[in-house]
């Protein structure tokens, strides 16, 4: 079919281009060979995870979780009174079978100076991410184009067939009427060390006020408490001011390597450092992820494992794929609870291709597990798997690379021209945009 050729081709495309970027930020090699020992494709070592070191010492100010929150919302508006999400019985409720669409992020640059300056991580930020500029105009496009959120956990169920085994099953949304069901998910909301120099933000915080902030330093250097720079709290606040955007109090998926910890926090093990002081560090840090991960969750969010050292696993070994698995399991479940959702980092299916075959690696995640497997396509593709109870899907990629060349397939979400931020670089990773 012609669609899903196309589709390959652009993943492989996307895997590569991916891999690229993230061995050059420091991510986990995806096409290392297997390795024997427990731990393959050992990523690159993390830094100790010093806070000190993460977040440089501002003079009278201290680390975030000291700080005050500020009184008011950054715009000087008053806080929303209520983060309660719209009751579903304000409005009439309809069955829905269609498509569910899936769009997904990257983390956003801040600071498009930073990100955009000609060093080696500027193509791969602006083919694979969007800037908050963009995100603005894109989540307020969406909006008003009648999508409402809705959570990947609700869209298919297991249930126990005729023969007493496992299968899953497409439920019918109810959704309010004239709306239209989206996921939204975020890719590698780890904070990883190479974003703080590139123009992102470093980490997410509870404020005194309870809700969540990023934290992060400006191009100069200081301070910057926020939640007006981050996809994260954008999201927050945007549906503070629009509840009708989540009707079920559904924000989005939030897609989990481990290697460099999670949300900003170095929570990860060594194998490599096995010093008291590096495990009391690192116990610090998990104090401090746990109520970020509870608030998140209160407020909608929801977790998928993105495997633990950000993998290709379509090319990995069994043997690398389970331990990577056990490894997620160990050092980031542990932290964001059990997930039935695997999305594959580079969008590069296990075994090979889960479309055409149920291979050892699916089995292992499948007996972890997990049911829904999504990969990266050029439509909100899902199929249910006959040979197992799963489901496998596409996602659809918000970033610098749809926006320069492919306006029309997004055209249902946003205007690539309305909302393209000029401060990218005229050349991108394919050449100038197509439009
Ligand atoms: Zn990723």
């Amino acid at each position: 079919m012609f669609t899903r050729k196309f589709k390959g081709v652009l993943i492989i495309a996307l895997c590569l281009f991916t891999a690229l970027f993230f061995v050059g930020c420091g991510g986990a090699t995806g096409n290392a060979e297997p390795s024997p020992s427990p731990v393959p494709s050992e990523p690159p070592t993390p830094r100790p995870p010093d806070i000190e070191h993460v977040i440089p010492p501002i003079e009278g100010t201290a680390t975030p979780t000291e700080l005050p929150a500020p009184p008011q919302a950054s715009d000087g508006s008053e806080p929303a009174t209520s983060t309660e999400p719209a009751t579903s019985t304000e409005v009439s409720l309809v069955p829905y079978n269609g498509i569910v669409e899936h769009l997904f992020f990257h983390p956003v640059v801040a600071y498009p100076e930073l990100a955009f300056d000609g060093d080696a991580k500027e193509a791969g930020i602006d083919e694979y991410m969007v800037t908050v500029d963009e995100y603005n105009k894109m989540l307020q496009s969406i909006y008003d184009k009648g999508y409402i959120l809705v959570d990947m956990n609700d869209v298919w169920e297991e249930y126990t067939t005729e023969s007493g085994g496992y299968a899953m099953r497409r439920n019918t949304l109810m959704i309010p009427e004239g709306k239209k069901p989206l996921i939204l998910s975020y890719d590698d909301t780890n904070y990883y060390e190479y974003m703080q120099t590139n123009g992102f933000t470093f980490k997410l915080f509870i404020g005194t006020d309870g809700e969540i902030w990023s934290y992060g330093l400006d191009p100069e250097g200081k301070t910057v408490i926020s939640q007006d720079l981050d996809a994260i709290t954008i999201l927050e606040k945007f549906i503070r001011e629009h509840p009708d955007f989540s009707p079920f109090g559904v924000k989005g998926l939030l897609c989990l390597t481990g290697y460099e910890g999670i949300l900003g926090y170095r929570t990860n093990k060594d194998t490599k450092i096995h010093t008291t002081e590096f495990e009391e560090n690192r116990q610090r840090e998990i104090e401090k992820a746990r109520p970020v991960v509870e608030k998140l969750k209160a407020n909608g969010w929801y977790f998928a494992s993105h495997s633990w050292g950000h993998i290709n696993l379509n090319t990995a070994s069994f043997a690398s794929s389970k331990a990577d698995a056990d490894r997620w399991q160990d050092e980031v479940a542990s932290l964001v609870g059990p997930t039935k959702l695997m999305v594959y980092p580079f969008g590069s299916r296990l075994d090979g291709d889960d479309v055409k075959q149920t291979g050892e690696a699916f089995k292992y995640y499948h007996s972890l597990g997990f049911r829904v497997f999504a990969s990266v396509g050029i439509e909100s593709f899902s199929r249910i798997k006959t040979d197992i109870s799963a489901v496998i899907c596409d996602r659809m990629h918000a970033d610098g690379g749809t926006l320069r060349r492919e306006p029309d397939r997004y055209a249902k979400f946003y205007d690539a021209a309305e909302v393209w931020d000029d401060s990218r670089p005229v050349e991108g990773m394919y050449g100038p945009r197509k439009w």
